[in-house]
């Protein structure tokens, strides 16, 4: 039995052996709290912290004192919506109005939802067929009352990159704050906070070849972005979040951001290369297949396909030896067919006969020749076994 191909890299990545190396340290000897300033060997963890915490912030053009760790994307983008949201409409001239689109992030939605029972007013924006932001929409909907826009970098399913700068300068324009979710882009695109006037940013380290359970958030400080914390306590992290840091986790996201510094236009160019032989292998076994979201503006290690009539549920359970999804990990196990499919236009029939598949850093060309194989004789299967139309 061959090894299993892992096809899943938008749901998470590996840590890299690079930066495991480096984090393994500081579970053994140097396990000194970093807020601990009244001894050296505290004072040695706190310096190593602060020197990956500039490494996070060199990626995205920042100061490292702009950069707030966090658990993870999901607390950082519920720090910014909530945070910012809440700030705003309760500061002496308020604005209650925040934007979103539909293709988002579960917990960018869920936050934006959650300010709205707050008594903030929501417009949750449609996207066009391509996946993008529909920009004169944008522009109509964005008021002297807005006060946060938050839009995702690059989409977790589909892999399409959203016009970043285009909308800061939008929302610059109108004094909204600008928040965007780069769970999927950070490390894998150029992203510049000044260039794109971005206020707010999200980064996870799971889907960079860094360690599960750590993240950050970048809060501009000039012009001032200012946010209610979600925690109370020691006023870690400028008041923002407060408890001990993980250092072993934050030192692993700075060594994670560096390579991926290092390696991401090389990376980005194999992944691509890697990604269209797989595209075009399964065009060519399987020429019904569509691909969901603009081809050009995209993620470069990603693909999300439609194969007409086939159930995906099937079709995953007929390649019990590649890891695949059918969409994101936190509902991929819900029976309910993509929202992000259905804020493209898709049916749900067709929604239900799709699947994500994402190249990574380990994978090889052999592992897309036989995935491309498996897959296309796997569908070939489930179309000859359906009743034909009538
Ligand atoms: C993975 C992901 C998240 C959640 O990140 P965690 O670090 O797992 O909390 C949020 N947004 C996007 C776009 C993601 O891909």
């Amino acid at each position: 039995m061959n090894m299993p191909i892992y096809l899943d890299y938008q749901a998470t990545t590996p840590t890299d052996p690079r930066v495991l190396e480096v984090m393994l340290p500081y579970f053994g000897e140097l396990f000194a709290n970093p807020h601990s300033a009244e001894h050296a060997a505290g004072r040695a963890v706190e310096a190593r912290v602060e020197e990956a915490r500039g490494e996070i912030a060199a990626l995205i053009g920042a100061e490292a004192r702009e950069v707030v760790f966090t658990s993870g994307a999901t607390e950082a983008n519920n720090m910014a919506i909530l945070g910012a949201g809440r700030f705003r409409a309760t500061a002496p001239k308020p604005r209650t109005h925040v934007i979103t689109l539909a293709s988002e992030h579960k917990c960018v939605l869920e936050s934006m939802r959650q300010l709205e029972r707050e008594g903030l007013r929501l417009d949750i924006l449609p996207v066009q067929a391509d996946g993008l932001a529909d920009l004169s929409l944008l522009e109509r909907t964005i008021s002297d009352d807005t006060a946060l826009v938050s839009v995702m970098a690059a989409n977790n399913e589909i892999g399409v990159l959203q016009p970043i700068a285009e909308i800061g300068a939008l929302c610059r324009a109108k004094g909204a704050w600008f928040h965007s979710d780069a769970a999927q882009a950070f490390g894998k695109v150029t992203l510049d906070v000044a260039a794109q006037n971005i206020d707010l940013l999200s980064i996870s380290g799971h889907k960079i070849y860094g360690p599960k359970g750590i993240g950050a958030l970048y809060v501009r400080r000039r012009p001032r972005i200012r946010l209610q914390p979600l925690f109370f306590g020691g006023g870690q992290e400028r008041g923002l979040r407060s408890g001990t840091l993980p250092s072993p986790l934050c030192i692993g996201l700075g060594e994670a951001a560096r390579v991926a510094a290092l390696d991401m236009i090389a990376d980005a160019e194999r992944l691509a290369g890697l990604r269209d032989r797989l595209w075009q292998r399964l065009r060519a076994g399987f020429p019904q297949i569509q691909v969901n979201g603009s081809m050009q503006h995209r993620l470069p290690h990603n693909l999300n396909l439609t194969f007409p009539g086939i159930d995906a549920q099937a079709l995953l359970a007929a390649v019990p030896d590649l890891s695949l999804s059918t969409g994101s990990a936190c509902s991929s196990a819900a029976i309910d067919p993509s929202y992000v499919l259905a804020a493209l236009g898709l049916s749900d029939a067709d929604a239900r006969s799709s699947i994500r598949l994402a190249v990574g850093r380990p994978t090889s060309v052999e592992d897309v020749d036989r995935a491309a194989d498996r897959l296309v004789s796997a569908a070939q299967s489930l179309a000859a076994a359906r009743p034909a139309a009538e």
